[in-house]
């Protein structure tokens, strides 16, 4: 690395330590932020995103090279703006005490109650292909919660990493916010500080990095990972529907996205009118690639080869490979970064394209006869972020779902289930830990605090400490045999089969 940019590294990790160590500061000598303290912080929030988002928006498209501006109006802005609007709403709720209290507690004088309260300093670690949007999510909740709040941009799109400081930067103090940019050294540097939580969305390589660092703090940790998003195509599906809305699902950001179906399954008698009907999909989608506004460019040269590198393996190792290229259109384009919807059939065990996450157009087909062997093929590799379902509710359906595990499921289409409100987002086993969106990121990046207060009268704490009453001890003997009567009226005299009927709404 030059000298002036390693100069340059060590002020922004020497910056983030000054800025952990002030937002640290904060949180220990002032009281927890108010509602009004937190209503201010999340308008200026929407105020500080809409302000500047022709600027955001313009400095995302210019990291990828294209990005359309409708899908990054939308996903980058529009969706934050109404994730504080609806956060705003449900505040109050949110933040007041509640009383899960036995009624014999209170019988006996006693009062409990839980009071949501502020985490501290959270960190927030955003990866580049919703590098707005990911930042801006989890600090919605993380604000509304009483945090303050450290995001760490993705150094692989740095303009809209400056973009956003510089927005946040015009509305926050940096004791409240603060955004930090940079390369490995400073996120390194980043991940180590003892945050009160660390939220991070990326891959699963960095997490386990991420991971370590925490451990040294027990720094508690959201991840929010990748991985490949089984797809299956039912017997009983509307087959062009199916294909339509599976390639709509994987051009989207040309598969550059958490949640893109990764590969398909599809019934073997109806493999190829399916591959003539995503074909035909794609074409339609686009009638040209290179100058395309509509498509967005792969983010970088390293992305571009691995994906065209993950297409050539599968070629090698005998896969049939078809590209919608337009007439007069030389594609792939490294130049361009442009990769055309890309479908490959015959692949087998062995070709990386069924190990590694694509994140790119590309979208390998497999036969199946019966759905067991899509659930074997799932269960046998590391658990999705989302699965997806085309067909109607069937018995196969909910035998899928009861079989397999992902963060979400969405029936008959693309994300849904990661997009509708008040529905949790989050991966499980290696796709993830945690989840937010609405009062579940509120409740993530809140401490649940129990209060207890016994009566002068009474102590339940003389049920435990000498002298005892032995009155007492004939009196428990007397409560446990009566419960324990109960519960054996009910136990099943034989012993309950294993598997419990599949349920659904
Ligand atoms: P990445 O893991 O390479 O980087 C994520 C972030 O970690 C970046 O800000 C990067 O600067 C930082 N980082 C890199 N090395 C680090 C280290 N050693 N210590 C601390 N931080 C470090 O991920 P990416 O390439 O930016 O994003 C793509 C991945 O993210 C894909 O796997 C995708 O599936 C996943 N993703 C998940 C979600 C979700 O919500 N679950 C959303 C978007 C992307």
């Amino acid at each position: 690395m030059a000298p002036e940019l390693v100069a340059a590294a060590q002020a922004e990790t020497a910056r983030v330590v000054e800025l952990f160590e002030a937002q640290r500061r904060v949180h220990l000598t002032s009281r927890p932020p108010d509602e009004a303290v937190r209503r201010d912080r999340l308008d200026r929030l929407a105020a500080a995103l809409g302000e500047h988002a022709d600027t955001i928006v313009g400095a995302i498209s210019a990291d990828f090279g294209n990005r359309p501006l409708a899908g990054a109006l939308a996903g980058e802005v529009l969706l934050q703006l109404e994730e504080i609007r609806t956060t705003k709403r449900s505040l109050r709720r949110w933040m007041a005490p509640f009383r899960p209290q036995p009624r014999y507690l209170r019988f006996a004088g006693i009062k409990a109650w839980v009071e949501p309260t502020p985490l501290g300093v959270v960190g927030v670690i955003s990866p580049w292909n919703f590098p707005v949007a990911l930042a801006i999510q989890p600090t919605i909740a993380a604000i509304a919660a009483g945090n303050t709040v450290m995001i760490k941009m993705s150094d692989l799109a740095p303009r809209a990493g400056a973009a956003v400081a510089e927005a946040v930067a015009q509305r926050f103090d940096a004791e409240e916010l603060a955004v930090v940019c940079g390369g490995l050294e400073v996120a390194t540097a980043f991940s180590a500080l003892p945050f009160d939580h660390l939220f991070f969305t990326g891959s699963a390589a960095v997490a386990k990095h991420v991971q370590r660092a925490a451990a040294d703090n027990l720094t508690p940790l959201t991840l929010e990972l990748g991985g490949k998003n089984p797809t299956v195509v039912a017997t009983d599906a509307d087959l062009r529907t199916a294909a339509r809305r599976i390639v709509a699902a994987r051009l989207a950001n040309s598969g550059q996205v958490c949640l893109s179906p990764d590969y398909v399954f599809v019934p073997n008698p109806s493999l190829a009118e399916f591959v003539d009907a995503a074909m035909d999909a794609g074409h339609r989608a686009l009638p040209t690639v290179l100058d395309n506004p509509d498509y967005c460019t792969i983010v970088n040269d390293s992305h571009y080869e691995r994906i065209c590198a993950l297409v050539q393996d599968a070629h090698d190792r005998g896969a049939t490979v078809r590209e919608v290229v337009p007439a007069g259109e030389s594609l792939p384009s490294r130049q361009a970064r442009r990769i055309p919807f890309t479908l490959i059939s015959d692949v087998s065990a062995g070709m990386a394209v069924l190990d590694e996450e694509i994140f790119g157009p590309v979208l390998p087909v497999l036969g199946y006869d019966d759905v067991s062997e899509v659930i074997d093929f799932v269960n046998a590799r590391p658990t999705p972020l989302a699965a997806y379902w085309f067909g109607p509710d069937s018995a196969d359906f909910r035998h899928f779902t009861a079989r397999t595990r992902s963060g979400g499921v969405t029936r008959n289409d693309f994300a849904l289930h990661a997009s509708l409100q008040g529905l949790p987002f989050g991966g499980v086993g290696s796709s993830g830990t945690g989840y937010y969106h609405g009062k579940y990121g509120f409740d993530t990046f809140s401490h649940m605090r129990a209060f207890a207060v016994s009566p002068k009268h009474f102590s339940p704490v003389s049920l435990l400490s000498p002298p005892f009453d032995h009155r007492l001890e004939r009196g428990l003997g007397f409560v446990i045999s009566a419960w324990s009567r109960r519960f054996t009226k009910r136990v099943n005299p034989r012993r309950p089969s294993q598997a419990s009927p599949e349920v659904g709404p």
